[in-house]
């Protein structure tokens, strides 16, 4: 089966096998509810480098107590918003991105997000990664692509199954992405980005994988498996 093939069966037999579900993936939901760009990328913030769960409870607790837009952040102390995150954990850290992120926003676009979305890709995940200390290359990417813009945020789960999978030699950020996107169609980008998460989650673990019971194992050569 040739390379583009092959990517594009492990795609269809993982929808076919997972349900995709706001309730696991905080960013999603955030954006469901709102499509809210500025309530994504505050919610994307919070759940850097912390479980789904946690980032629920802190998204719920900030939502209860504060609009978030960025003219309503911008105006708030980070020390409020670190006490009501910090079930996130890197409170403070997460507070002061959120922060910087709204008064960006609204120095610069006039409190409204969806200009930003409307330049090219490159342009605006330069943008925010430069402009925003605390978003990286990720949090952009997952925020653009959930917005239609063609990126694929990779997360340690992605580079790690993409690698065993065959799908990239390395696990570089930038390499991963580049990879995933020559493999994809750019409308499926975002979707490729959840469902690799979830491989990740439910079989593809960083230790032990679940090899034997994995939905897409007569398609992986299980690269760096032993
Ligand atoms: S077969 Fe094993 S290494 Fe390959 S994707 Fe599934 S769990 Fe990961």
């Amino acid at each position: 089966m040739r390379e583009k093939e092959r990517a594009k069966e492990i795609i269809r037999r993982l929808e076919r096998v997972f349900d995709i579900d706001p309730e696991e993936f905080i960013a999603l939901k955030a954006y469901l509810e709102r499509k809210d760009p500025f309530e994504s990328l505050v919610a994307t913030i919070i759940s850097q480098n912390t479980s789904e769960r946690n980032s629920f409870k802190a998204w719920n607790n900030l939502k209860s107590k504060i609009d978030i837009d960025p003219f309503t952040i911008a105006r708030t102390d980070p020390k409020v918003i670190a006490e009501l995150i910090r079930p996130a954990g890197l409170q403070d850290q997460k507070a002061r991105a959120i922060v910087t992120a709204a008064k960006f926003i609204v120095e610069n676009f006039n409190g409204d997000m969806k200009k930003l979305l409307s330049l090219p890709v490159e342009e605006a995940r330069r943008i925010l990664v430069e402009n925003i200390p605390g978003v990286g290359w990720k949090t952009a990417d997952v925020v653009l692509s959930m917005y239609g813009k063609p990126t694929i945020g990779v997360d340690t789960h992605i580079s790690r199954v993409s690698v065993r999978l065959g799908l990239t030699k390395t696990r570089r950020y930038e390499e991963v992405r580049r990879k995933l996107m020559e493999l994809y169609d750019p409308d499926e980008y975002y979707k490729v980005h959840l469902l690799l998460i979830l491989l990740g989650r439910r079989y593809c673990r960083a230790r032990n994988p679940l090899c034997n019971q994995c939905p897409v194992k007569d398609l992986c050569p299980r690269h760096g498996i032993t």
